[in-house]
């Protein structure tokens, strides 16, 4: 589990899923299926927010350490637009 607290500490992983351009798919709001198109990779992203603070977790090894990877860079990066749709769509 990773809390997402500024941007920076994505730095990073953002470049990398930028070099990688993983295929993100939506599970459903919260829940993303990003995959490494070269090696066909799965891996499962889930955004949530608790108490205040945003928190992203994925099944891979690196964030099982604790280190934000590119997976949740990506599924982050889809979540923020998602969200931002739901807000405008709720007037
Ligand atoms: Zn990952």
């Amino acid at each position: 589990m990773i809390q997402l607290t500024t941007a920076a500490k994505l730095d990073n992983a953002i470049n990398k899923a930028r070099t990688v351009k993983p295929r993100i798919a939506i599970n459903k709001f919260g829940s993303y299926t990003v995959t490494n198109k070269a090696t066909g990779a799965t891996y499962t992203v889930t955004c949530e927010k608790r108490d205040g603070k945003r928190f992203a977790s994925c099944t891979c090894v690196a964030a099982e350490r604790d280190k934000a990877c590119y997976h949740v860079a990506a599924a982050v990066s889809a979540h923020m637009q998602l969200a931002a749709e739901r807000a405008a769509l709720n007037f």
